[in-house]
This record gives C-alpha cells, sequence and structure tokens, in this order.
C-alpha cells in the first residue's frame, strides 16, 4: 500500500477508516432496532455518526485519489483533504454542542463556548483553505512528494480537546458520577491510541479514536434496554415518545393492560404471559413499543399513521385476548385510546389510566372518551386541594366537613351515638364524596391530616353539645389502616381530643381489618395504648374481606359493625339469615354490641333486631347530615 509514493503516505493503512465506516454502519443498525429517546442530543448524536463516516470515507477516497493520479494535478486532492478535515472539525463543534446540550440547564456556558468553537472552527478551515490556495499550507510537489506547509490542523485539534477537557471539567458533577467515569476512561483511549500511532509514525486510526467517546455516548445516554422477555422498556422512556410525537402534532394510539394479580414489589407476570404480551405487541400493530409501567402494567404506543385503521386491529387484538384469557384468567383491565392534547402537553398518560382504573371494573375494557378527561383534571384539581389541605395542616380547614349519621340505640330506644364522615367542599366542584377522594389521600400520604381535621370538627362540635346539655354517649370517627403506621399517631390522636376538653370516652374509632400481618401486629399495638385512655374501637365493615376471626379475637374491639352487604344477604333466604344471627350471636356472647350497618327499612330493622342487634345505622334513621345538625337527633339530659 502507498509503495509507489514512497513517502508521507507510506504510513496510512485504509484499515482504520474501514472500520470507522463499518462501525459508523454498526451504530445506525443497533439504534435503529432499539428504542431512543428522540431528543435534542440524540439528534446531534445521529449527525455526528454521518459526519464521522463521511469523514472516514473522504479520507478512504483522499489517499485512494493520491495513488491514483499521476498527472500532477492534485486539485482534487487538495479539496478531499479539505473536506475530511472540515468533516471531522464538524464532528468536534457537534461534541461541544453535544456536551452543551446535556447541560442544558447550565445556559450561562452556552453563548460563549459556542462562539469560541466557532472561532476555532472558522478559523481552522479558513486557514486551510487560503493556505491551500496561496501555495504556504499543505502542498505536493510534481512528483508526488509532500510538503506539510503551515499545519493548522494539530492547533485547532488541540483547541477543541482543550475546550472539550475544560467543559468536562466544569461539569464532573452534573453527570452521575459512573457515567463520567466511563466517558473519562474512553477518552484515555482514544489519546492511548493516537500516542501508540505518532510513536509509529502512522495516521491510520485518527478518525477511529473519534468513535470511542461516541460508544460511551450510544451505551450511556442513548440507549434504552429492552427487558428481554416481554420486550417491553422502561416507563420513563413513555414521555420522551409522548413529547417527541406530541411537539410534532403526531397522535398516538395506546393500549393499556393492568394485571392487578401482579402489580407489586417482588412479583411479574408469568413467563407464558409475558410470551402472550410480547407476540401481541409486535404482532397487532405497525411499530408498536411496548413501555413497562409497573410489574403488572404495560402500555403499548403506536403511531396512528402507521396504523389507519387501527380500530380493527384493537378488535382484532381484543379477541385474541379473549381467547388468551381462556387460559389464564388472570384479572385484568384494559384501556384503549388515541392520544388526548390535553394529557399529551401534561404528559400524563400513567395517572390518566390509572384514575381511570379506578372507575372501572375488573375484567372490562375501557375505551377512552373525552369524559375520561374530565374526569381526570377534577381528579387532579382534587389531588392538589388534598395536598394544600396536608401541607397547610390547618385543622379547623374549612374545605374539609364532618357530616355525621345518628345511631339508634336499641336499648335505650334512642339516639346518642353517631359515626363522623367527611366530605370535601371545593370551590371549583363543591361537595365530594368519600370514594372520590380518600382512595386519592391515602396513596400520596394526605390521609392523617383529614383524620386530625375531623377529628378537631368532631371533638369541637361534642363540646358543645355536652355544653347544651345533651346526652352523647360517643361519636367514632373512621381511621385508615395506613395511618397507624404513623408513629405520631398515638400522640396526635390524645393530643387534640385533650385540647378539646372532652373526656377521652366520648371519641370512639373506626378501623377495618388488616391485611398483612404486620400492619395487623401495628394495629393490635395503637389499639392497646388508646383503649386505656377510654377511647372505644370499631371493627368497621365486618363481612366485606377475609374475616379472620383469630385475629379480631386478639384486638380488643367494642363494637363489630356488620357491613350492610351482611344485611342484605340476610333478607335473601332462611339460610342466610341464620348464618348472620350465629355471627351476631356468637359476638354478643363474646360481650361485644353488634351494629348493624345499611338499614333502608322497616323490614331491615326488624330482621336486624332479631339478629342480636345492639345498634342499628342506615337511611330509615337518617343520611349523613352536616355535624351541627346532629343536635336534631339527640336528646338532652333532663328530658
Ligand atoms: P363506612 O365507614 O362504611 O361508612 C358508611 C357509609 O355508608 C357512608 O358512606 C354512609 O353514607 C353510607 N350509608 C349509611 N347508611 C346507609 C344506608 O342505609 N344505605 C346505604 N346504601 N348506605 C348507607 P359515605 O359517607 O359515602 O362513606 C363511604 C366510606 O368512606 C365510609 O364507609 C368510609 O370507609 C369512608 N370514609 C368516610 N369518612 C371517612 C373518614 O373521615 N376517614 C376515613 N378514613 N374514611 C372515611
Ligand atoms: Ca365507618
Ligand atoms: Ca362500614
Amino acid at each position: 500500500m502507498g509503495a509507489t509514493s514512497g513517502l508521507y503516505f507510506d504510513d496510512y493503512s485504509p484499515v482504520g477508516d474501514i472500520l470507522v465506516v463499518a462501525l459508523c454502519a454498526v451504530m445506525i443498525i443497533l439504534l435503529a432496532a432499539s428504542y431512543v429517546n428522540k431528543t435534542k442530543a440524540f439528534r446531534l448524536f445521529i449527525t455526528m455518526i454521518v459526519l464521522l463516516f463521511m469523514g472516514a470515507i473522504t479520507d478512504l477516497i483522499y489517499h485512494d485519489a493520491y495513488l491514483r493520479i499521476t498527472n500532477g494535478n492534485y486539485t482534487l486532492i487538495y479539496v478531499l483533504r479539505v473536506f475530511y478535515h472540515a468533516f471531522l472539525f464538524s464532528l468536534l463543534f457537534l461534541f461541544v454542542l453535544y456536551v452543551i446540550e446535556l447541560q442544558r440547564h447550565v445556559i450561562s456556558v452556552r453563548v460563549p463556548v459556542i462562539l469560541l468553537s466557532s472561532i476555532i472552527y472558522l478559523t481552522v478551515i479558513g486557514t486551510d483553505i487560503i493556505t491551500t490556495i496561496n501555495g504556504t499550507g499543505f502542498k505536493l510537489k510534481a512528483d508526488g512528494t509532500e510538503i506539510s506547509g503551515i499545519n493548522i490542523f494539530l492547533v485547532g485539534y488541540l483547541a477543541f480537546v482543550v475546550l472539550l477537557v475544560i467543559l468536562m471539567i466544569v461539569f464532573r458533577n452534573r453527570l452521575f458520577k459512573r457515567v463520567m467515569v466511563g466517558f473519562y476512561g474512553t477518552m484515555a483511549m482514544s489519546f492511548l491510541v493516537l500516542y501508540n500511532q505518532g510513536r509509529h509514525g502512522q495516521s491510520s486510526f485518527t478518525a477511529a479514536t473519534f468513535l470511542f467517546p461516541m460508544f460511551a455516548m450510544l451505551y450511556f445516554i442513548h440507549s434504552t434496554p429492552y427487558d428481554v422477555e416481554l420486550g417491553a422498556i422502561d416507563a420513563k422512556a413513555l414521555n420522551d415518545m409522548v413529547r417527541y410525537n406530541y411537539d410534532r402534532k403526531s397522535q398516538l394510539i395506546f393500549m393499556s393492560l393492568y394485571l392487578p394479580d401482579f402489580d407489586s414489589e417482588g412479583k411479574t407476570i408469568p413467563a407464558e404471559m409475558q410470551a402472550v404480551i410480547r407476540r401481541f405487541a409486535s404482532s397487532f400493530f405497525n411499530g408498536g413499543i411496548l413501555f413497562q409501567i409497573n410489574n403488572g402494567h404495560v402500555i403499548l404506543m403506536a403511531k396512528k399513521i402507521y396504523n389507519p385503521d387501527y380500530e380493527n386491529k384493537v378488535n382484532k387484538l381484543i379477541n385474541a385476548f379473549y381467547d388468551e384469557y381462556e387460559r389464564f384468567k388472570y384479572d385484568y383491565k384494559i384501556v384503549v385510546g388515541e392520544s388526548i392534547d390535553e394529557i399529551s402537553r401534561k404528559n400524563e398518560y400513567v395517572s390518566f389510566i390509572n384514575n381511570i382504573h379506578r372507575n372501572m371494573e375488573m375484567n372490562s375494557i375501557h375505551m377512552v372518551e373525552y369524559d375520561d378527561v374530565t374526569q381526570f383534571n377534577r381528579y387532579e384539581y382534587i389531588l392538589e386541594e388534598l395536598g394544600d389541605i396536608y401541607r397547610r395542616h390547618d385543622l379547623r380547614d374549612s374545605r374539609v366537613l364532618a357530616y355525621c349519621q345518628p345511631v339508634f340505640n336499641i336499648k335505650k330506644q334512642k339516639y346518642d351515638t353517631a359515626e363522623a364522615l367527611m366530605r370535601l367542599k371545593l370551590p371549583e366542584t363543591g361537595l365530594v364524596f368519600p370514594d372520590q377522594f380518600i382512595p386519592l389521600a391515602e396513596e400520596h400520604g394526605y390521609i392523617h391530616v383529614l383524620t386530625e381535621i375531623i377529628l378537631q370538627k368532631t371533638c369541637d362540635e361534642i363540646r358543645h353539645l355536652l355544653s347544651e346539655g345533651y346526652e352523647v354517649k360517643r361519636i367514632s370517627i373512621n381511621v385508615s389502616t395506613l395511618e397507624l403506621r404513623d408513629e405520631s399517631f398515638i400522640d396526635d390522636i390524645e393530643r387534640i381530643i385533650k385540647e378539646s376538653g372532652i373526656p377521652d370516652n366520648k371519641v370512639a374509632i373506626e378501623i377495618t381489618e388488616s391485611q398483612s400481618e404486620s400492619d395487623f401486629l401495628i394495629m393490635k399495638k395503637t389499639i392497646n395504648a388508646l383503649k386505656d385512655r377510654g377511647i372505644k374501637f370499631y371493627l368497621d365493615d365486618f363481612g366485606t374481606g377475609y374475616s379472620n376471626m383469630e385475629r379480631i379475637m386478639e384486638i380488643p374491639f367494642d363494637i363489630i359493625k356488620f357491613d350492610r352487604s351482611l344485611v342484605i344477604a340476610s333478607d335473601s333466604n332462611e339460610k342466610s339469615e341464620k348464618m348472620v344471627e350465629s355471627l351476631a350471636d356468637m359476638f354478643s356472647k363474646l360481650d361485644y354490641s353488634v351494629l348493624y350497618e345499611g338499614v333502608e327499612n322497616a323490614s331491615d330493622e326488624e330482621r336486624c333486631i332479631r339478629m342480636s342487634a345492639s345498634y342499628l345505622q342506615g337511611y330509615k334513621y337518617s343520611r349523613p347530615v352536616p355535624i351541627i345538625e346532629l343536635q336534631n337527633f339527640f336528646s338532652k339530659i333532663d328530658s
């Protein structure tokens, strides 16, 4: 190679550039096969690959031309040489832009650095063109011998390297440390190769050294690994896909599959089901991308333009799913829809879909409509208000209302207890019922503050009723199992009651059975501590969950609240009535009082009394009323 020319090009072999061309192609293949976030940095990166590819090819042609041109007309060689360097320097320039783009929040350095890079770039290329034309730079003699002349490239190259190193040092704490180490490591390899090729009088691998940091970029910044089994990628990438397509006004379609059985830490969708999802994701939609949101939740997104007949496809997919469902029978919720600008703009598909899940039946398919957006906005608004209530921590916050439902005491034939029930009253929505905010408050850790507010308002009213001479045995408040985990729970309850100046035993707490062993132990401890102060405890919603008698007995409850479902069941046939009656008898014999919830009519009432009731609660007596109206039900002590 190059034996004929004898001089300058003897130390060049095309292997380096051939390798660069091939590896650039490899990178492009890998990027096409993987999912990438099409950020600005990514577009810079792709441009850099193309520039390097072009640079290496130009270098190959340039050296080839050198060998072939023997007539002394070297113009083509000069031009190619300038182009080769222009490609590499453009690449260096983009390197700088890229580093800045990664740090885009540090705007202040942007302008001076870009200015400086532009000056270096223009100086190098300008000088090269001028010196080539006026003959003071690189020149080939008629016999093919080379005169290097003024070599501006080395200076320009060093200037860029220094600039990049300074930027890396300035931003050293901006990227995750291991990523930085990765970049430094690959750059060190570049210098090692440059040093060695210099030692051997070589120039074949110059372009190759540009590749190393690009591999680091590909590896650390632009690769989004698939879950190899499921074929899904991380949920984080969903936001990028939504933003990218929203910016380009490109409609997306989405299908969300939620399998609640697997939606908890440490669980995964079983392998066979994963295979089904993988197959569905790739065979029904063109260019569909599967995102793994949670262990039991995946969302498939695809561009609408690639799937114009998507409604058809959705139907096919759903039919195929039903066939599979026969085999697996896992509970599911499926949501299907097209992208909606309002949700795309805020990039909130996951919470949007989660909100739909809250309102839909298990094992059903929901087609998104505009109504869902209205619902979602309402949900977001409520959540915002809850957050505000939480942060203000004003125990007399006027947005939280205490309603009360009086409870009929059968033995005394009057109302002397009641249950406090929460409502929200928000400026934009009016009255909001518990099913629309309690689960939210629990999910976001706001529930305890709400309990404190209800307790405060209940204590205020108890004090008021007592001072007016009403006979109030107690009022119960509802407490969520989650709250008990809070270490300050006991103190908070005690403090609020104490500061209200009412006796502790005027307040009772309703709580439902806990599912987990650890919650059960916490509950036992908490209840025992508060019982010592005279606070009574109700087991709420008995008959709805998996009642574990052993556990129930271990906690000193005073009253068992039989859920309305038992009242309804007891009406269906004699056997059911006997069953409910036996349960109630058993509790009575064990010294618990039995309260029936949801007593709606005279027939319910009669049956409940027959079934060992001590207390009755339900619409038959009263709907929940604002707490100040409770005095209409309670009687004065002297009457
Ligand atoms: P719950 O504790 O079982 O409360 C009884 C629910 O049944 C109340 O619904 C009440 O209005 C309703 N109800 C009362 N009588 C009848 C009847 O005769 N028939 C029928 N069908 N329903 C009746 P509400 O007020 O909507 O509360 C729903 C749930 O929200 C409550 O169920 C409770 O779990 C929760 N909740 C309410 N207030 C609070 C609170 O302050 N804190 C907590 N943690 N949860 C609360
Ligand atoms: Ca209750
Ligand atoms: Ca209940």
